[in-house]
């Protein structure tokens, strides 16, 4: 799939606000920081592709695009958090938002989900992991920023990280990812191929 050639389709505060729940599509969450927009950015080739995910006041939104001009095939841009700013009860709203996406919808084939490789398994993921757990939604971990560590330490990381996996019997699975290096990114978007077609 082109993801080169990626629109934005709309914004929803919530499910009941989505595009059709048909056809395909792919989430990405991280807490905020993680590099998600980077990612998104160095996948599609376009900067301006997460603009809205940044804007003040429109972080909470879910953001649709299509690939390759065909909005039967999706990704999805999921609100993060981690700034101590956001009140608990946002937070609480927040989190049920992003529970009900990840139980209920039909489209939705897997979740990739971006941890900065020298913080991985924050609270966050592992609450993300869960939801996906319970839903039986497969994951790809995409460990962002690995020009931050020299080779070994990146590889020692992702080791550990898919030792704590083994648990899961492969429903998700990690990677490294840089967006400043373009590293990872073949790897990731054969994931996505495999999704977006099924
Ligand atoms: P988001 O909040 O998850 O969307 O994170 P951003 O994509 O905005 O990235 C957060 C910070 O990490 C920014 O300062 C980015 O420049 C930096 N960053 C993101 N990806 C990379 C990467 O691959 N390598 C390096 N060195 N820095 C990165």
């Amino acid at each position: 799939l082109n993801y080169r050639n990626c629109q934005f389709i709309t914004s929803a505060p919530k499910l009941a606000q989505c595009p059709d729940d048909s056809g395909s599509e792919v989430a990405f969450a991280g807490r905020s920081n993680a590099g998600k927009s980077s990612a998104i950015n160095a996948l599609t080739g376009n900067s301006k592709m997460t603009k809205t995910s940044k804007t003040p006041g429109r972080t909470q939104l879910i953001n649709f695009f299509s690939v390759g001009g065909n909005p039967e095939q999706r990704l999805v841009d999921l609100p993060g958090y981690g700034f101590a700013k956001v009140p608990l009860k946002v937070k609480q709203e927040w989190e049920r938002n992003l529970d009900h996406y990840l139980q209920h919808r039909q489209s939705l084939r897997g979740l990739v989900l971006l941890m900065d490789i020298r913080h991985p398994m924050t609270d966050f993921d592992l609450m993300m992991m869960n939801w996906a757990e319970q839903a039986q939604m497969p994951v790809r971990i995409l460990l962002t920023k690995a020009d931050k560590l020299k080779r070994g330490p990146a590889m020692n990381t992702l080791l550990q990280v898919r030792k704590q996996l083994e648990v899961h019997g492969g429903l998700i699975n990690a990677q490294l990812f840089s967006a400043v290096k373009g590293e990872g990114l073949d790897d990731l978007r054969g994931q996505l191929d495999l999704w977006l077609e099924e």
